[in-house]
């Protein structure tokens, strides 16, 4: 697939990446975020517009507010809710007092934005373009560049590094598709994103982002024609990972093809599992270590003893 490559960025740094617009990518790298996640300040005639405040991270919002030196922040927009996205929210808005806008009901307990976005609202100039999928409250934001340009913040729905993840019951595989054709019907010309550098030519990421995943649901498929499968172990069979984390990944990746699949009747759900796969109990021994890992191996545990046969 056509994705990109970086080398490590600066850190705490503003990076100039369009006019009027600039990045900051935060100082969370991972398998999951890549470099970080990015923060991206772009200048409206009220002031700095904050797209996506990044991880819980004092020093990045100290970052954010260095960026923004003398100029007011007039609104903070949310892609999604992830940690990740939403982190530093709490810290961003106590420093600086501007309203959030985000898609609204959200999934997130306790979270209501100041202004609540739904498909096509406009504010300050952005577009909210619903797309859920590996959010269910995931917003891309459509705006025109200094040149005209159409310049769309895609968040993780679609990004330059990497495909998404899309983990049940906040994502769901059929929305998913659903919000990668929508964006092949629209002809933005250039993504940036919630990890990873600006993409140019969107749709053809795009459009291989869709291909890579109905050939995903045909190998499953495959598989399930020849014998039942457990989450778990088709993960392991069709992702040649060797990394917990996307092990873990593969598998929430498999739950949502099969709930589509089961949601269009092409496969029924059996009796789960009894014994764990050894793949999960790598992963519960690691959550012995981890603190951030116990609560989500104890989720993972039972989805990956799920099991599925053709319909
Ligand atoms: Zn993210």
């Amino acid at each position: 697939m056509g994705f990109l490559t970086e080398a490590t960025p600066p850190r705490h740094a503003a990076l100039d990446v369009l006019p009027g617009i600039t990045r900051i990518v935060a100082d969370n790298p991972g398998v999951m975020t890549y470099r970080g996640t990015n923060t991206f300040l772009v200048e409206r005639d009220d002031g700095l517009v904050v797209v996506d405040p990044g991880p819980e991270d004092a020093e990045h919002v100290a970052d954010i507010l260095k960026a923004a030196a003398n100029r007011p922040i007039c609104l903070i927009l949310l892609t999604h809710t992830h940690a990740d996205h939403y982190g530093a929210l709490p810290g961003l808005k106590a420093a600086c007092g501007a309203p959030v806008a985000a898609y609204a009901p959200s999934p997130k307990p306790g979270f209501t934005p100041d202004i609540m976005l739904g498909d096509g609202d406009e504010i300050l100039g952005f577009t909210a373009v619903f797309t859920p999928g590996h959010a269910a409250d995931h917003l891309c934001f459509a705006l025109k560049g200094a040149a005209g340009e159409k310049l769309l913040f895609s968040g993780d729905h679609v990004m330059s590094w990497s495909s998404s993840i899309v983990s049940p019951p906040d994502g769901d595989m059929g929305d998913y598709y659903r919000s990668l054709q929508l964006l092949l019907s629209r002809d933005d010309d250039v993504f940036l994103p919630g990890h990873g550098p600006l993409l140019p030519q969107p749709r053809r990421l795009t459009a291989q982002l869709l291909v890579h995943r109905q050939k995903r649901e045909q190998s499953l498929l495959a598989q399930l024609a020849r014998r039942e499968w457990s989450v778990a172990g088709l993960a392991a069979r069709l992702y040649g990972k060797q990394d917990l984390f996307l092990k873990a990944a593969a598998q929430r990746n498999v739950l949502a093809h099969l709930l589509k699949l089961k949601d269009e009747n092409a496969v029924r759900e059996l009796t789960p599992d009894t014994a764990e796969h050894p793949d999960n109990l790598a992963m519960a021994a690691m959550a012995e270590q981890s603190e951030s890992w116990r609560a989500r191996v104890a989720r993972l545990q039972g989805d990956a003893r799920r099991r599925f046969a053709l319909s």
